[in-house]
C-alpha cells in the first residue's frame, strides 16, 4: 500500500485524493493517471528520464514539482523489442478476399483460352 507524499499515511493505490490531508494524487480530470510529486526541495525534473535525455518540452521543465509524465531515471525503462513474425496462415487470413479475386481471374482466363 503506497503512502501519501505529503502526510505519509498509508493510502489506497487507486485513491484520487488522500483521505487524511486531501492532497490530490491523480491528474486533475484524469483519475486514472498518477500525479507524481516532488519530495522535499528537489524538483522532479532533476531525476526524470525525459530531462536526462532532453526529450521533455513541458514549459514547467526544469522546475516541475508535479508532473504526470515523470519517469524515474534510476528505474530502467523496458524498451519493447519488435520482433517481426510472419505466418503464412495469418497472411492467408488477412488476404482471403484478394486470393478469391485472383482465383476468379485465373479461372476466367482458363475458360477464355
Ligand atoms: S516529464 Fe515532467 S518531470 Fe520530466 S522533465 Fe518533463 S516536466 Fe520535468
Ligand atoms: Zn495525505
Amino acid at each position: 500500500m503506497p503512502d501519501c507524499p505529503r502526510c505519509h499515511q498509508p493510502i489506497d493505490a487507486q485513491a484520487i485524493a488522500c483521505p487524511y490531508c486531501r492532497t490530490s494524487l491523480k491528474a486533475f480530470g484524469h483519475p486514472g493517471i498518477p500525479l507524481h510529486r516532488a519530495e522535499g526541495e528537489a524538483y522532479l525534473c532533476q531525476s526524470c528520464q525525459y530531462d536526462a535525455d532532453d526529450t521533455c518540452n513541458f514549459p514547467q521543465r526544469p522546475y516541475a514539482r508535479e508532473c504526470t509524465l515523470y519517469v524515474d531515471r534510476n528505474q530502467s525503462i523496458a524498451t519493447p523489442v519488435y520482433k517481426p513474425r510472419f505466418s503464412l496462415g495469418g497472411w492467408l487470413q488477412r488476404n482471403a478476399a484478394l486470393l478469391v479475386v485472383i482465383g476468379l481471374i485465373v479461372i476466367s482466363l482458363m475458360i477464355a483460352l
